[in-house]
């Protein structure tokens, strides 16, 4: 277990830590003037709980929501309270049965150095098994959301041409690869830069992609997959999806996952235009949120860690270091300076 500290090194309880607050909620895109490090005491766990000191953070597209004051799937974060997220960290003092200083778990108060909470809140992780930061990604909520999507919202089958947006992104990068690896006749991904692309064809193994930002996504798309798509797995919305549902095939799906292109415009999207063609093709679009799909997750952590293993699928991370760049990690993921899965890392 590279990451667990042996027994008797195992960090002093510090008196303070810092976090992140939201101070002002975003117009538009966020500026780091709306986040405050703030410097705040370490609480002691009490009869059940724990405290773990974090190693990994993760910052994700939808916290960008979460920054808004609107009612959602997730609550707002709170101007002036520590903001929460995936994290992934060791166990420090324990007050709860079952759970060891030296423990490794994940659990739900990132953005933050020292969080502590109730244990039954906490995931044991073995990093033994993964790097412990794969369990904010491949093996946590990114790569459930790719699987799921695929496999179960879009009935993904064996012969499927599969289009992927944000590909060389965290989940995306893994609805492409198991695509691949679960049959699919042709994968096609789009992503945000010529570098990105080339990892999409040289690194993760699809038939084609393109940098949607050359030209127009429609004509890419149309290019890249002259026998249209089966399934399209949707994490930007906008003329992506407007795209898409020009190419797909009679029966074809859609996993509405994410919409990225939109998180940060101030006006209602336009489009997709041309959503009557969905009559004709009868062709079914459905969202999806992946805390529905928890009774996959015995299934995933096998096939996807078992791929893993054996190097069937590659898995990258893009890592910032420092609590202290959270804010830059979670500005940059929105601008697209990730390739795989950002991750802030606090300690090795
Ligand atoms: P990524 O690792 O894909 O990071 C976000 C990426 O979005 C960036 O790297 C950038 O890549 C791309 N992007 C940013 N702006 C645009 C734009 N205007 N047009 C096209 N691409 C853009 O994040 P995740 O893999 O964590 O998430 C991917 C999507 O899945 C998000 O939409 C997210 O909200 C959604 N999601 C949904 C879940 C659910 O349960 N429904 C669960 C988890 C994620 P590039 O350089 O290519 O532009």
């Amino acid at each position: 277990m590279a990451e667990q500290a042996p027994t008797g090194t195992v960090p002093a309880v510090p008196a303070t830590g810092r976090e992140w607050h939201l101070t002002a909620r975003p117009d538009g895109w966020p500026v780091p003037a709306d986040f405050a490090l703030v410097e705040a005491p370490v609480r002691q766990p009490a009869e059940g709980e724990v405290l773990v000191r974090n190693l990994h953070l993760s910052v994700d597209p939808y916290m960008r929501g979460r920054m808004n004051d609107v009612k959602s799937y997730v609550p707002p974060f709170q101007l002036g309270k520590a903001m929460d997220g995936g994290a992934v960290g060791e166990v420090i003092a324990s007050n709860a049965e079952g759970f060891a200083v030296g423990d490794t778990v994940l659990h739900g108060l990132g953005w933050r150095e020292y969080a502590t909470f109730p244990a039954k809140h906490a995931v044991r992780v073995d990093g033994a098994l993964a790097p412990l930061s794969y369990y904010l990604g491949a093996l946590g909520m990114p790569g459930m959301t790719a699987y799921a999507g695929l496999l179960e919202v879009a009935s993904f089958k064996p012969g499927d041409t599969v289009f992927v947006s944000g590909a060389a992104g965290a989940v995306g990068s893994l609805v492409g690869q198991i695509a691949r690896l679960k049959g699919a006749k042709r994968v096609i991904g789009s992503a945000g830069s010529a570098a990105k692309v080339a990892t999409l064809l040289d690194g993760y193994g699809f038939d084609a992609a393109f940098n949607y930002k050359d030209a127009p996504v429609r004509e890419q798309l149309a290019a890249a997959a002259p026998e249209g798509i089966d399934v399209y797995f949707d994490n930007v919305g906008g003329d992506h999806l407007e795209a898409a549902i020009g190419a797909l095939n009679l029966h074809g799906r859609v996993t509405l996952c994410g919409a990225i292109a939109q998180y940060n415009d101030t006006a209602a999207p336009a489009g997709p235009r041309n959503l009557a063609l969905a009559i004709g093709k009868r062709l079914r679009l459905q969202g999806m949120l992946v805390r529905d799909h928890d009774s996959l997750q015995p299934r995933f952590l096998e096939e996807v860690g078992g791929w893993l293993r054996e190097g069937a699928l590659t898995y990258d991370e893009t890592v910032v270091d420092g609590v202290e760049h959270t804010v830059d990690a979670f500005l940059g993921l929105l601008r697209g300076d990730n390739t795989g899965k950002m991750v802030v890392r606090l300690a090795h």
